[in-house]
């Protein structure tokens, strides 16, 4: 017999991947370029360029073993020790090889990290509005995912549901600054508040709580700011990295977790992730992707489109009414539906080819998700959707 469960799962597929799968048949009636596909995270900036010809060159130099044999299960050194390396220059921290461990993504990294510190039956909280994947992530561990309502005036921590919470059974806290959906940048004085009290707990009740920090979004921050780096704030942190979205890589699947080094049993993590590996089956990361990556850490694609996006949708927005927190990051906005029911806003502005993405599965009702990692020329043709939408459904 096949397995039940996910016989089940296939009743609840993703909405942002219907929705895409949705703009794509659109687009073959009226041509893609004529659907405003606002569902799906999927880069629209190119690939570094460092990336691409270094790659090339590796293609021509490497031997066959070294590019497409087994990597080690640990990792390969020489992007651990460069990933540790560019984390300590940057964010002032004390990593070695040894705290780096290289995963698919993001979606690999978190994998291995609420494995390595979780058990069956533990909670895990995380905070709404959250990326949906959350569910899978999480529920798949066997641990519970218990959402923390979100805090809709800046969508930084509600610091009252958190503590509240914040029982023994709780073994990880799952944050994701900068967030999707929400584009909120977690500020040094929430990330200030949620490590003391979560040391206060740790004390209380006489056990480790984790931060699983999902940084996917970390590299995309407007108006010349740094997002502040979570780990610094508390010594029990994972950080969950991937370049899907910092190089436009997404297909590659590559990015790592990466262990504080003050934190509990620092030295046994990484080792430890490498046994998850052997069930779950993420296991060994590309080499030939790993080596591609290891020369270019600090840089990033060319991400200033996204923020000139941001900027458009946001005034207009602003101006047809709407009630919306400025993004601080990311390529999202989550802006309130201008009726109670978002499923049934989002289906009205499918009549205008506008594609967007109702906020239920992000916990958080009411609201609705546009995904703006489009090309500016088609953010700008939205606008007058969006407002021909608006004024004929909501005069
Ligand atoms: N976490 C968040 C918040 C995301 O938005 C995504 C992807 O969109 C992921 C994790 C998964 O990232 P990756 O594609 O690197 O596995």
């Amino acid at each position: 017999m096949v397995t039940q469960k996910y016989k089940d799962m296939l009743q609840k597929k993703s909405v942002i991947r219907t929705l895409s799968e949705f703009a794509t048949k659109r687009g073959q009636e009226i041509g893609y370029e004529n659907v405003f596909d606002y569902s799906l995270g999927n880069p629209s900036v190119p690939v570094v360029q460092d990336y691409t010809d270094n790659t090339i060159r590796l293609l021509q130099t490497k031997t066959s073993s070294e590019l497409h044999g087994y990597s080690p299960s640990v990792g390969l050194p020489s992007f651990k020790e460069k990933v540790a390396a560019s984390l300590n220059k940057r964010f002032d921290m004390n990593y070695t090889a040894n705290h780096i461990f290289p995963t698919s993504g993001a979606a690999g990294a978190l994998a291995h990290a609420l494995r390595a510190v979780t058990s069956p039956g533990d909670d895990v909280l995380t905070f709404a509005p959250y990326f949906p994947e959350y569910n899978c992530y999480v529920g798949m561990t066997g641990a519970n995912l218990r959402v923390v309502p979100a805090n809709t005036a800046d969508f930084q921590v509600d610091f009252e549901q958190f503590e509240k919470m914040l029982t023994s059974n709780v073994s990880a806290v799952l944050i994701n600054t900068p967030n999707n959906p929400s584009g909120a940048v977690y500020s040094a004085e929430t990330l200030k508040k949620l490590a003391q009290l979560m040391e206060d707990k740790q004390k209380e009740y006489g056990h480790d709580i984790f931060i699983i920090s999902d940084e996917p979004y970390r590299e995309i921050v407007f108006d010349g700011k740094k997002a502040p780096y979570v780990s610094k704030f508390y010594d029990n942190t994972l950080s969950c990295y991937s370049f899907s979205k910092s190089l436009s890589l997404p297909g590659e699947r590559i990015g790592y977790v990466a262990v504080n080094p003050t934190c509990t049993d620092a030295d046994l993590l990484v080792p430890m992730m490498s046994q998850i590996s052997r069930g779950i089956g993420h296991n060994c990361p590309s080499s030939l992707i790993m080596m591609g990556v290891e020369d270019v850490l600090d840089e990033t694609s060319d991400m200033t489109v996204y923020e000139t996006n941001m900027n458009l949708l946001y005034d207009k927005l602003i101006e047809l009414g709407f009630s919306c927190v400025r993004p601080s990051g990311t390529f999202y906005i989550f802006p309130k539906a201008l009726e109670e029911d978002a499923v049934a806003f989002c289906n009205k502005a499918l009549k205008y080819d506008l594609v967007l993405v109702p906020s239920d599965s992000f916990g958080c009702p009411g609201y609705f998700r546009m995904a703006y990692c489009i090309d500016t020329e088609k953010v700008v043709r939205s606008l007058d959707a969006l407002e021909r939408f608006v004024k004929t459904e909501y005069p």
